[in-house]
């Protein structure tokens, strides 16, 4: 820096004057001083006040007030473009700043313009040091910052290729922003592309929601759909009572429920008496409504839990959970006797026709440990003894000692 003094700048001390205490670049400096005798508001102060008196120099020097002018509008300068740093820094930095500025316009300190201007450049070194700290640890938390966006990008990919782009077209904005020098304009860039990052995910989040519900509103049709199908998977579209698959599943899962609770499970085996000679005397499709109407009368006459299916041609199984043998054979023979007591009208040609029938029922109660065929068998062989004496009847077969010996084995 060239000598102030050889610019003419810098005015001699006065020889009897005591020199100033602080060193040569000292930071602080006086405020100015107050009017009255009032001490010093600062007592921290390096460069001491002149006294007043000794500040007002007879002599004009116009150099000396045109470079305080300029050391003002320079410090000004100063003031308004400080760069980057700690806002608390930033704040101090200012004030000094403002200081000096008070001291330099102050014509009764004309004398303090060199350590002024000394304090001021060494103000500035140490603040410029520290704003170029402060950029590079910025700088730093900005590429960290970049890095997690990055990762994070990747590990989104796969879920969703538009909301990746804008994640991965973010962070590339981001590595262009941290080039930026200017800090304040590089943070209001940040705050806006934070903002775009927070809208890109608020989207995202409302796309995936939308996806979510129409997800599971679509798994909620199939799931309707499924349980649709494997409703109609085990009806007998004829009778629209369960069908053999139903039966066979209905079976195994009470013989097993009865073994375990030892609660009844009663099984009627149901034909249609002589059904040949309805089907031959009023033609197949009368045939198929006699059978409808069986169902329908089976049906009617057990309970909710009681399940009805179509064995197979005119036959029929109902199977009876927690009643005896001897309970559902009371009922059958009710119903046997309504079913024999009705008769059916249908037009042909006009003409009146009158179908009456009858039915037979073996019935069977589980025993204990039987298996399903064996219990099957059972209300079978009574249903053949039903036929064989006579059918319109209700016929129960008891387990034989053989079986109950092999059963307990
Ligand atoms: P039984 O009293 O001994 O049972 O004599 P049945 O005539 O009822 O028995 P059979 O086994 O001799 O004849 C059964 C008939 O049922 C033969 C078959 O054509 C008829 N059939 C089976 N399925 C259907 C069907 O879905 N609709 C119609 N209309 N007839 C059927
Ligand atoms: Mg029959
Ligand atoms: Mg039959």
């Amino acid at each position: 820096m060239p000598d102030l003094t050889e610019l003419g700048l810098r005015k001699p001390e006065p020889k009897d004057r005591p020199a100033t205490t602080a060193p040569q670049g000292a930071v602080a400096v006086a405020p100015p001083a107050p009017p009255a005798a009032a001490p010093a508001s600062k007592p921290t102060a390096t460069v001491a006040a002149a006294p007043v008196a000794q500040n007002i120099e007879p002599f004009v020097d116009k150099r000396a007030d045109s470079f305080a002018i300029f050391l003002d509008r320079l410090m000004e300068v100063l003031e308004q473009l400080a760069p980057d740093a700690d806002d608390e820094e930033r704040e101090d930095f200012k004030t000094r700043i403002r200081e000096y500025r008070a001291a330099v316009n102050d014509p009764r300190r004309r004398a303090e313009l060199p350590q002024v201007t000394d304090a001021c450049i060494q103000l500035c070194r140490t603040y410029l040091e520290g704003s170029r700290t402060y950029h590079a640890e910025r700088e730093k938390e900005l590429t960290e910052v970049i890095a997690i966006l990055r990762d994070a990008a990747k590990l989104s990919v796969g879920h969703s290729t538009e909301f990746n782009s804008e994640v991965i077209a973010s962070t590339e904005r981001f590595s262009r922003i941290a080039q930026l020098d200017d800090i304040r304009e590089l943070r209001r860039r940040m705050t806006d592309e934070v903002g775009s990052l927070r809208r890109a995910v608020a989207e995202k989040q409302r796309r995936d929601e939308e996806a979510y519900a129409q997800l599971t509103n679509r798994v909620e049709s199939l799931q309707q759909k499924l349980s649709q199908m494997e409703m109609e998977a085990t009806v007998d579209a004829l009778t629209k009572v369960g069908n053999r698959r139903r039966f066979d599943a209905s079976l195994r899962r009470l013989i097993a429920k009865a073994h375990e609770t030892g609660g009844h499970l009663s099984l009627a085996m149901i034909d249609v008496d002589h059904f040949k000679k309805i089907n031959d005397t009023h033609g197949h499709p009368i045939g198929d409504r006699v059978l409808l109407c069986v169902a329908q009368w089976l049906s009617r006459g057990v309970r909710q839990t009681d399940v009805v299916c179509r064995y197979g041609g005119e036959e029929f199984a109902i199977l009876l959970p927690g009643a005896s043998a001897a309970e559902v054979e009371g009922r059958m023979k009710k119903l046997l006797l309504d079913i024999a007591g009705s008769s059916y009208e249908y037009d042909v040609l006009g003409r009146k026709e009158k179908v009456q029938f009858t039915v037979s029922c073996g019935l069977a109660d589980l025993e204990t440990n039987e298996a399903e065929d064996a219990f099957v068998k059972r209300a079978d062989e009574a249903l053949y003894e039903a036929k064989k004496r006579g059918r319109n009847r209700v016929i129960t077969r008891k387990r034989g000692l053989l079986g109950r010996m092999i059963a307990w084995g």
